[in-house]
């Protein structure tokens, strides 16, 4: 599907949140960041895992761009059944989970696991988005591809934190995020947010069947690394007006 297609389906099929809860962050993505984010992971993803799903807007993207399965984990019941609910859910193989990532209740260690988040950034409870990467490892994802809020030692924080999780960051840039007034005391009609895309591969196995799974990633031949500039080089963003892409 081309992508300026796959955009529209997106944006008219993907609900917005019916009731947003301030605590959990919950900012839809903007389709074509979010067909971005997930176009960086590779063709090798066999199942990809949306951590704090929403109202399924990664999930369907990961659908819509690879044609694989899905699925998106989201603790909040309203979002989750509102992701269920899109036409799209019919048409597509995705599942949602309501679920914490901290707990998360899926199987881990499967070969082709990759996940793919856009989580709290932290405006509310600083680091929250730490948990989401450790549920992303613990998954034994081979790939993840993320969003987190930029700040100035954000990079390096972001980079020990994958790093101590035996993942190497490939690729990051940064985008604009826009941020809806959706809160009381948000008083801007949009708030653009710094944000970082990080594309990190898992280089160290862990035990059990992570390291199995690893393994037998290992032994079917690991791709060469995405090496592209960062988004923001390439005059991706997300803001109101549109620049020129690919
Ligand atoms: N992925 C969606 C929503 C991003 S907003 C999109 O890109 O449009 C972040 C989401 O994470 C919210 O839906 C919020 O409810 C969810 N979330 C926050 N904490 C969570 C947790 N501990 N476990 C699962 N989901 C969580």
């Amino acid at each position: 599907m081309r992508a300026s297609r796959a955009r529209v389906m997106l944006e008219q099929l993907i609900p917005q949140f019916p009731r947003p809860r301030r605590e959990l962050e919950q900012y839809r993505t903007p389709p074509e960041l979010a067909l971005e984010l997930v176009s960086l992971l590779p063709r090798s993803c066999r199942i990809i895992v949306d951590l704090g799903a929403g109202t399924g807007m990664l999930t369907y993207a990961a659908w819509v761009t690879r044609g694989v399965y899905a699925v998106g984990v989201e603790v909040d019941p309203v979002a989750a059944v509102a992701a269920h609910s899109s036409r799209l859910y019919r048409e597509s193989i995705v599942d949602f989970v309501v679920a914490d990532v901290s707990r998360l209740p899926l199987r881990g260690g499967l070969s082709g696991v990759c996940a793919v988040q856009n989580p709290p950034f932290g405006f509310v409870r600083r680091g929250a988005d730490r948990v989401f990467v450790e549920a992303a490892a613990g998954l034994g994802s081979q790939w993840v591809a993320s969003l987190h809020l930029y700040s100035d030692n954000a990079l390096a924080f972001l980079e020990r934190l994958y790093r101590r999780l035996g993942y190497e960051p490939v690729h990051v840039g940064r985008v604009r995020f826009p941020i809806p007034p959706l809160y009381p005391r948000h008083f801007k009609r949009i708030h653009y947010a710094s944000v970082v895309v990080v594309l990190a591969r898992r280089v160290e196995v862990g035990n059990g069947a992570a390291a199995a799974a690893s393994a037998a990633a290992g032994a079917a031949g690991q791709e060469s690394l995405p090496r592209r500039p960062p988004l923001h080089h390439r005059g991706v963003h997300s803001g109101r007006r549109r620049v020129r892409r690919r």
